[in-house]
């Protein structure tokens, strides 16, 4: 990485407050800076990596990014805490939803990407081979696209390894979620988000979602910023006793996404964060004289994850997601 810090920065490595910009060394990203803050203790200690703006709507995740970049004092604190507050650069002003504007791909899609792939694959790359390949952990803040309503939810991977699956629940119920949803081994084996990537490298990485429609909320921004420090607690790089979660973190582990049944608008009967049964109606799908087309029926029981609020949708688009609440204890 080419590191640039701004003139009220102390150097790069250096303890204190480091605020700049840098590149990549990957050639394919040498047209784009991306903005980093890292704050490094007196205290040798871990390595927490913090990033925003994959999608770049989700601004509460964003907002929390830049609030925490105050809340580290490096005087109160060991090792080291980098955030980089907007991942998707290209799409900054442009307010593209879920995807990289350079070659459309879904850059929470495409982890743990390629050196000599398109710009989204090689920028998962350096992410993960550059910027976080000393973190102890990693944390991918998300939350509420332009179209989209969300429970509060963390995910992270399970890999088969007791220890290492433990270790990463923990760091997920650090979060005040509704919901913790535990991806199974099985989706190890195909690119994806960071937990996985990370999951394949033996290092834990999160992703917490909280937000709605492209909103600033505080309760959303406080969800975020509150979890990290919590993770910050719990690996010891902060010395301050975690706060007290409010919500029941439902330990969920299969993820269902429902689709339209024909084109028309959805009329949500259920919101984000509710329990629904098997062969309950969801809601419904009308015509543009309000005449009712089909009935959206849950196909299993569990708790609504996140949901598009916009009303128009085609034939087959994601009206919803269900996930299922977990058997046993995981791991
Ligand atoms: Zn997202």
């Amino acid at each position: 990485m080419k590191i640039t810090a701004l003139t009220n920065s102390c150097a790069y490595g250096e303890k204190g407050l480091f605020r700049g910009t840098f590149r990549f060394d990957n050639e394919i990203l040498a047209e784009y800076t991306w903005p980093l803050c890292e704050i490094r203790g007196e205290k040798p200690g871990p390595r927490l990596c913090i990033s925003a703006g994959v999608h770049v709507n989700e601004v509460s995740s964003i907002e929390a990014s830049i609030r925490l970049q105050k809340l580290f004092d490096p005087e109160k604190m060991s090792g080291s805490v980098s955030i980089i507050p907007v991942i998707n650069q290209p799409a900054v002003y442009k307010y593209n939803e879920y995807i990289c504007p350079v070659d459309g791909k879904n850059i929470n899609h495409t982890f743990p990407g390629r050196r000599d792939g398109t710009f989204s694959e090689a920028l998962c790359d350096a992410i993960l081979t550059e910027w976080a390949a000393e973190a102890d952990c990693y944390i991918d803040m998300h939350g509420g696209d332009l179209k989209e309503r969300l429970s509060w939810f963390t995910i992270f991977q399970r890999t088969g390894d007791n220890d290492f699956d433990v270790g990463a629940q923990k760091i997920a119920m650090c979060f005040d979620s509704e919901i913790v949803l535990a991806l199974g081994p099985e989706y190890m084996q195909k690119p994806g988000r960071p937990p996985t990537a990370c999951a394949l490298r033996k290092q834990v990485a999160i992703m917490t979602e909280a937000g709605s429609n492209g909103l600033l909320n505080e309760d959303d921004i406080s969800f975020h910023v509150d979890g990290v420090l919590n993770v910050a607690r719990l690996l010891g790089i902060l010395d301050s006793p975690p706060s007290t979660p409010m919500n029941a973190r439902t330990l969920c582990d299969s993820y269902i996404w429902v689709e339209s049944p024909c084109d028309g608008d959805f009329h949500a009967e259920v919101e984000p964060g509710s329990n629904v049964e098997q062969g309950q109606r969801l809601g419904v799908i009308r015509d543009t004289f309000g005449k009712v087309l089909a009935d959206v029926i849950a196909p299993a029981t569990g708790l609504i994850l996140w949901r598009i609020t916009h009303p128009s949708l085609r034939k087959g688009d994601t009206l919803l997601t269900i996930v299922e609440e977990a058997d046993t204890e995981l791991p």
